[in-house]
């Protein structure tokens, strides 16, 4: 099955199967969390027309009658009264422009005379360097949406309208295990045969980086009645996510489980690395059967893995940011599936990393991110590619 079909059918499956349950968090909490509701401004803002320089407000029409008279002085905040016809006032940014002013001319483009009487040297329009009331948004106008998911910026726009809690997604419940006979506990010695297990940290990481809380089932060896009784002790989890276990081998763990639970909904997809990902259902929990190989849990998790996520999490925007980056190199032999190079962008170019193997890590940490190849295409060095940064994948 072809990587976007396959995307299309767990998008459709996490849209039919959304996470509800939320709660109320204080902004500073919230950072990361998935707005739980649509948010309109409770007020214009800014709240009042204000100045945007250092300077003098005055009315237009009285430029005529320069120099002007200063009649008050307002800072940010002070509440001014009107301006009197025929005067000006002094202002500071941020300062409300007093009633009756529709310009603010700058400092250093005015006079002051002896008699502290201002002139306006250069030319100004009414309205100049004045942000007017609710000029940034209106009371009422919609600010967030539902679905939003909320950074600093975001939580300095809630900030600004005086909102000091919100209501978002509870954090979803992820049960996360390794499966496998040669895994090593944490810390353990290596016995003949074994490795340490590097992708249960990789991915309890990076689903924390997601908001979500991660029950770690540990390394599940490769045996049926262990696994199912690890999967049997689990409480509470919305999801499952599992790696190795799930190629085409004796101890393919994980895929007989599904396969005798009768529910493998996905499974070998057109992806490199990665192509023994699999989905399916415990009881009524989906699993995400993630590839052993490092590489490839990687690049299904980031591909798969998360936008199926965020898509149960009500996150309109799932998919990974692409943007169009030139290959430093060629590509002359077309695969047959999708595939995933590590690169390195070097001035703004591509550049391949030595080590594509799915069975390292090491690369994928030197690398800036993922440089997509469609299947069954070629490219010459200067063409222009999708790249996936890790950067924004990983946030
Ligand atoms: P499998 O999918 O079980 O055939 O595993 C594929 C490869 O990934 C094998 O070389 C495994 O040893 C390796 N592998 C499996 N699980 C992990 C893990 N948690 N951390 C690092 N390597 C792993
Ligand atoms: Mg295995």
């Amino acid at each position: 099955m072809a990587v976007g079909e396959a995307l299309r059918q767990l998008l459709a499956m996490a849209r039919a199967t959304p996470l509800v349950a939320c709660e109320l968090v204080r902004l500073r909490q919230a950072d990361g969390r998935v707005l739980a509701e649509d948010l309109c401004a409770a007020i214009d803002l800014p709240p009042w027309a204000n100045s945007a320089m250092d300077g003098y407000a005055l009315r237009f029409d009285d430029l005529a009658a320069q120099p002007l008279p200063v009649s008050q002085t307002v800072f940010a905040g002070n509440a001014p009264g009107p301006l009197q016809p025929g005067t000006c006032a002094r202002v500071f940014t941020g300062a409300p422009v007093p009633a009756g002013a529709d310009c603010v001319q700058l400092q250093e483009n005015c006079t002051v005379d002896a008699q502290g009487r201002v002139s306006v040297l250069t030319p100004l329009r009414a309205g100049d360097n004045i942000r007017p009331q609710g000029n940034e948004i209106r009371a009422g106008a919609p600010l967030l949406a539902a679905g939003t998911v909320l950074n600093p910026l975001a939580l300095g726009v809630l900030a600004a309208q005086g909102v000091s809690q919100v209501s978002v997604l509870r954090r979803p419940r992820v049960a996360l295990l390794s499966s496998g006979d040669e895994l090593a506990g944490e810390g353990a010695t290596l016995g003949p045969g074994q490795i340490h297990d590097s992708n249960r940290v990789v991915l309890a990481t990076l689903l924390e980086r997601l908001g979500c809380e991660v029950i770690d089932l540990g390394c599940v060896p490769d045996d049926p009645l262990l696994l199912r009784a690890a999967l049997a002790a689990v409480e509470g989890a919305e999801l499952i996510i599992s790696s190795a276990g799930v190629s085409v081998g004796d101890a393919d763990c994980i895929g007989a489980l599904l396969r005798e639970a009768g529910e493998v909904r996905l499974w070998k997809l057109a992806i490199k690395p990665g192509k023994p990902f699999t989905f399916g259902h415990i009881g009524a929990v989906p699993l995400l059967g993630l590839p052993g190989n490092p590489g490839s849990a990687l690049v299904t998790f980031l591909l798969l893995a998360r936008p199926y996520l965020l898509a149960r999490m009500g996150v309109a925007r799932v998919e990974p940011m692409r943007v169009p980056v030139v290959a430093g190199f060629a590509w002359p032999k077309a695969g047959k599936r999708q595939e995933y190079l590590r690169v390195r962008l070097d001035g703004g170019r591509a550049r391949l990393l030595e080590n594509q193997s799915s069975a390292t890590l090491l690369s994928a940490v030197q690398a800036d991110g993922l440089l997509e190849v469609p299947a069954g295409e070629t490219f010459e060095a200067g063409d222009v590619l999708d790249f996936i940064s890790f950067d924004g994948v990983m946030g």
